[in-house]
Parts: structure tokens; C-alpha cells; sequence
């Protein structure tokens, strides 16, 4: 029984991620997306919503669950019993930031190591940050992130606008 550990912000949830996590799905018994609990005005959603969106999102997927924490990864992959740490590598931006992370956490714990998946082609430039902006300035990448995840998005958008007329 091999579990891993997919930890991240999720801000929102995107196809990207899915496609990792399925291709995950062929490689391990078990994924657990653990979703970061921050609680700084940082994210789009809280921690909540980013939850709720991820499980929507992977309700076809067996084998996985969505569970919230805060602290270090390693400490969180040894508490849940995880074989490896699961992460995404994209184009080249990505590739020093992760290492660094994956280097990091194996010296806070040996025994931990980091799995990188590639994903489909077109998702290579996909990020949570541009569907933000993409939805925000009134586009509707309608294929890059699950329905309940746009419409989340676009709600949160008004109910921003509406507070701004308020203020
Ligand atoms: P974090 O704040 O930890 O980087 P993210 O939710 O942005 O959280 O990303 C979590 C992981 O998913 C990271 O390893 C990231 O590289 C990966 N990831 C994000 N978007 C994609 C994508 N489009 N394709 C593949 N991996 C991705």
C-alpha cells in the first residue's frame, strides 16, 4: 500500500492538478492532497473554500482524499504514514524553487522523498495565479479548471466588486 502526499495551496484547484494527481493514481495506492492552511489575506479563498473546491473537483477519482494542514510537509507526510511527497514540475520556472524545497525537506527528513510528475502538455503553463487574473480581467478558460471551480471564482469576484461599492 503506497501513499503520497500532495501538498499545496490549491488557490484554486485547476486541471493542472488533476492531471497529476491522476497520473499519481497509476503510481500509488493512495493520494492525500493536503492543502495549506493559510490564514493571511494572501489566498483568493480560505482555506474552507479551497478544500470544498478540491473535493468537488476529484469526487471521480478513487483513492483519494483532501485533508487540510499547517506546518511542515515532512511532519505532516510522517504523521499520515506517507512513502513519498508529491509534487508538479512545469516548465523550467518551477524546477529551482522545487528542487530547493524537495533538497529542504529530505534534510528535515531522509526517509521522505519528493516525486515529480510532468503533466500533459497543455498544462505545462498552467497556474493557479493566471486562471486568477485570466477570470478577474473577464476571460473563461472554460478547459483549464473544473466548473465549480470558475464559477467559484467568478462569485468571488462580484461579491468582491459588491463590497468595493460598499466601502
Ligand atoms: P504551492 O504554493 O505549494 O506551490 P500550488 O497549489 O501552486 O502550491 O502547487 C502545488 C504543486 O502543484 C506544485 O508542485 C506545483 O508545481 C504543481 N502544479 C501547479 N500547477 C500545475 C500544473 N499546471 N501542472 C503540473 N503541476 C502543477
Amino acid at each position: 500500500m503506497k501513499k503520497a502526499v500532495y501538498p499545496g495551496t490549491f488557490d484554486p484547484i485547476t486541471n493542472g492538478h488533476i492531471n497529476i494527481i491522476e497520473k499519481a493514481t497509476r503510481i500509488f495506492d493512495e493520494i492525500i492532497i493536503a492543502v495549506a492552511n493559510i490564514t493571511g489575506k494572501n489566498t483568493l479563498f480560505t482555506t474552507e473554500e479551497r478544500l470544498y473546491l478540491c473535493r468537488e473537483s476529484v469526487k471521480h477519482i478513487e483513492a483519494v482524499k483532501v485533508v487540510e494542514f499547517d506546518g511542515l510537509t515532512v511532519d505532516f507526510a510522517k504523521e499520515i504514514g506517507a512513502d513519498a511527497m508529491l509534487r508538479g514540475l512545469r516548465a523550467v520556472s518551477d524546477f529551482e524553487y522545487e528542487l530547493q524545497l524537495a533538497l529542504m525537506n529530505k534534510y528535515l527528513d531522509k526517509k521522505i522523498d519528493t516525486v515529480f510528475l510532468v503533466p500533459d502538455y497543455r498544462y505545462l503553463y498552467l497556474s493557479s495565479s493566471i486562471i486568477r487574473q485570466v477570470i478577474g480581467l473577464g476571460g473563461r478558460p472554460h478547459d483549464q479548471i473544473p466548473a465549480v471551480v470558475e464559477e467559484a471564482i467568478i462569485k468571488k469576484f462580484e461579491e468582491r466588486e459588491l463590497k468595493d461599492l460598499k466601502d
